[in-house]
Order: structure tokens, then C-alpha cells, then sequence
């Protein structure tokens, strides 16, 4: 979003004002060219004879949003069956499509196998029910490789006592596996979590995963998963994608040289190529003064956008209705009847009740989070795409709300006591 002749606009110079106008608040807009461009990075960050990058779409799991990058080549990385199905529905072949669960029955696995999808196995008691199922089908194998990486306990998943992946002191186990059920490995994966602040962490992991890579004898790809850190607010530190993409290049280079084969590389990252591009518009309701902090209540809460109250995520916000209000202190929070805030004391342009707030990097874990808590409907969508704006999901409405609850006709006609 740049500011223009004191007006805030998106890509093709769309007016987000124009959008809170059209589609009512508060309403996700996500803005394609910023998608394609963190994609475009993505694949001129590596020099590898082949590269494979597979969008995680638990971050942004709008179907539009798959079909995107769709188009820009990508494949997708899936965590649940239904994510699976929705892939599919949005045209990817199931080659293109690999599926990493975590703690799930082996019949949503066999239904995936049945789907003719890329299977990632995490333990080790599902690898051995795998190979009963089919051994002719190559499975991938998610190492653990013991490394602390990610900003917040709750979302790294790479240390020691993480329920991700098959411990690399594990791995003797495997082999006998594989060797009792001849299931064969077509690929090595690893995914230590979300904001990995520096290149040599992330190396670091990487070279273990390599050392593995090295036992198995007929691999196709190597995955290195995510992580990647974006920027929330100005002087972030994010992942230095080029020079981790020089040096990891380098090293995955000599490593195929080594094993006699070019290899794809692959990554499935979320967050780096959908965060920055979504803005979340909600419209104040109430600026409340008490004795020591000044309110703006908005019309969304944490049912909309948890990652504040949930992993005390910092998001920008800006006051889109007055660029040019005189800056103030305020504590921006939600509607919902408990703690429930999105920013303490910002300083942002003048707030009045009907102006309209953005909270920026909305693209990732926004509204594939979102639920109805309080009986409150789920925000619109919107994508921005070569200057033009479209709906790509609609509001939800009471008939949403009351769709999957049944009338059990237990106190009619009238219940007496
Ligand atoms: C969540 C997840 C990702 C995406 O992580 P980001 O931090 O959003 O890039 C990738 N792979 C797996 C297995 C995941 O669970």
C-alpha cells in the first residue's frame, strides 16, 4: 500500500477506501502483485538445476488464491485431507501436491495414497502401516533434525521435544523399516518453524537434513520446508532470502554432484509469499477515553484476526480514512466480551468513530483462522488483481451461521417445567 496525494492505494492504484465502501466492513483485500512478486523472489533466489516451490495453503487456503499460484507454477503443501481435496479442486495435478500431516489416522493417509498425492511421513509407526498399505508408492520422510529455530514456542517445531517429524537419531529404525516393507524414499524433509531470523539456523538444518540425504539411494527432491520471516512493522529483521538463497544453492549444487544426480530443491513456504500482501479493513465503532489510555473499538475482534491475542503477534495498523491527522496514541481493540486487542498504544493519525483502520500483513494465518466466536459472521474477501477488484468470498450471513445445526424438536411445542 503506498500513500499518494494523501490517499492510500493498492496495486493498479485500487483505493482500499473505495473497497470498504463497496464491500462493507471489515473485509480481508489481498493484492496479487504482491503475491507474485515474493514468488518471484523465491524462485530468482535459487540457482539449482531444479526447483520446485510448493505454496503451504494453510496460511491463505482461498481456492482464487490457490489458482494463483497455480499459474505462477508452484505446487502445494498440504496438511489435511481437505486441503488435499481443495488443491485438486483448484487444478493442481497430484504430483504437484504433497501432503505432510501430523498425528493423523492412517485412513485419511490411505485416502491421500488413494488420491495419488505425495505422501510426507512423520513417525515412524505410520511409515510401517504405509508399507502394508503400498509399498509401491515412494514416500518422503520429515527429519527432525533437533534444532531450535521460529520466533514463538508455539510455532517452532523443530527442537528436541517437538511432535514433528522422525528424530535423526531415529534413523536406523527407518532403514529397517524400509527394509522389512521395500517401501522406497523419494524424498528428505525437514520444517523447523515459522521466523527463521538467521541464514546460518537454517543452514545449519539444512546440513543435517543432507547428511541423511546421503543414506538414501534413490531421492528425487529434498525440502527444506519454511520458515521464512517476514517484516511486520519498519526495521523488522527478515530472512535474507538472496544470501540464503547464494549460499544454500552452493551447497545443494556439490551435494548433487556428490550423489550423482540433480535433484529438485523444494520449498513450501506460507507466510513469505501471502502475508505482506493482505490488508484486514475494519471500521471504528467506538473511540472510548479512560483515565489512562484512549480506545478505538472496531467492528471485528479476535474471531477475525487471533494472531495478536494468540501468539502476541505485532501487525501495523494505519488510520486509511486521515493520512494527514495529527499523530496520537491509541490502544486499538476488537468487539468480542473478553481481552481482545490488536494494537497498544500506536501511534496513529487522529482516530473518529466511522474511519477506517488497516491492519497490515493480513495475508498469512488471518483469515484461515477466523471463526465465528460471539455468533459473529466471517469478514468478506477480496483479491486485487491487475488493478481490478473481485470477491472471492462473500460475507457470511444468519443462513451460514444456522446451516449446519440441526433443529432437534426437543421443546416444542412449548416445553413446560
Ligand atoms: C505451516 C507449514 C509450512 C508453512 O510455514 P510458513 O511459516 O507459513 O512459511 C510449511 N510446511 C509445513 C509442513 C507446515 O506445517
Amino acid at each position: 500500500m503506498i500513500l499518494e496525494n494523501n490517499r492510500y492505494l493498492l496495486g493498479g492504484g485500487v483505493d482500499p477506501l473505495v473497497l470498504a465502501e463497496q464491500y462493507d466492513c471489515p473485509l480481508y483485500v489481498y493484492d496479487s502483485a504482491i503475491m507474485e512478486k515474493q514468488y518471484k523472489r523465491m524462485v530468482n533466489a535459487f540457482n539449482v538445476k531444479s526447483l520446485k516451490i510448493n505454496y503451504a495453503c494453510k496460511a491463505l487456503s482461498n481456492i482464487n488464491i490457490l489458482k494463483l499460484f497455480k499459474s505462477y507454477g508452484a505446487g502445494l503443501d498440504t496438511v489435511s485431507i481437505q486441503e488435499v481435496k481443495l488443491g485438486l479442486k483448484a487444478g493442481f495435478a497430484p504430483q504437484d501436491i504433497i501432503y505432510t500431516p501430523n498425528c493423523v489416522s492412517i485412513d485419511e493417509i490411505e485416502e491421500a495414497l488413494n488420491l495419488g498425492v505425495r505422501i510426507n511421513i512423520d513417525n515412524i509407526s505410520i511409515l510401517e502401516q504405509f508399507g502394508d498399505l503400498d509399498a509401491n508408492v515412494p514416500v518422503c520422510i520429515r527429519v527432525n533434525p533437533h534444532i531450535m529455530a521460529g520466533g514463538n514456542n508455539k510455532i517452532s517445531v523443530g527442537h528436541i521435544d517437538s511432535k514433528f517429524g522422525i528424530s535423526i537419531h531415529q534413523m536406523p529404525l527407518v532403514h529397517r523399516v524400509l527394509d522389512a516393507t521395500g517401501l522406497k524414499v523419494e524424498g528428505v524433509h525437514m520444517h523447523t518453524g515459522s521466523d527463521i531470523l538467521d541464514p546460518e539456523v537454517f543452514l545449519a538444518g539444512a546440513e543435517i537434513l543432507l547428511n541423511i540425504a546421503t543414506e538414501f539411494k534413490e531421492l528425487e527432491f529434498i525440502d527444506f520446508g519454511s520458515g521464512f520471516k517476514v517484516p511486520y512493522k519498519e526495521g523488522d529483521i527478515a530472512t535474507d532470502l538472496e544470501e540464503l538463497g547464494i549460499r544454500l544453492s552452493e551447497r545443494f549444487n556439490k551435494f548433487c554432484e556428490e550423489y550423482g544426480k540433480d535433484l529438485t530443491l523444494m520449498f513450501e513456504p506460507g507466510k513469505f509469499l501471502v502475508s505482506e500482501s493482505g490488508y484486514f479493513l475494519a471500521r471504528v465503532n467506538v473511540v472510548k477515553q479512560t483515565t489512562s489510555t484512549v480506545f478505538a473499538g472496531i467492528d471485528s475482534g479476535l474471531n477475525h484476526l487471533i494472531r495478536p491475542m494468540l501468539y502476541n503477534a505485532y501487525h501495523k495498523i494505519t488510520n486509511i480514512s486521515r493520512p494527514t491527522g495529527k499523530n496520537r496514541i491509541y490502544t486499538v481493540v476488537g468487539y468480542i466480551c473478553e481481552t481482545d486487542t490488536f494494537g497498544i498504544n500506536r501511534r496513529m493519525n487522529e482516530i473518529q468513530e466511522g474511519d477506517i483502520l488497516c491492519i497490515h500483513n493480513a495475508g498469512a494465518y488471518c483469515y484461515s483462522m477466523a471463526s465465528n466466536y460471539n455468533s459473529r459472521f466471517r469478514p468478506a474477501e477480496v483479491l486485487v488483481h491487475q488493478g481490478q477488484a473481485h470477491l472471492i468470498r462473500r460475507r457470511e450471513t444468519m443462513d451460514d451461521l444456522l446451516k449446519t445445526q440441526v433443529m432437534a424438536e426437543l421443546f416444542e411445542p412449548e416445553a413446560t417445567i
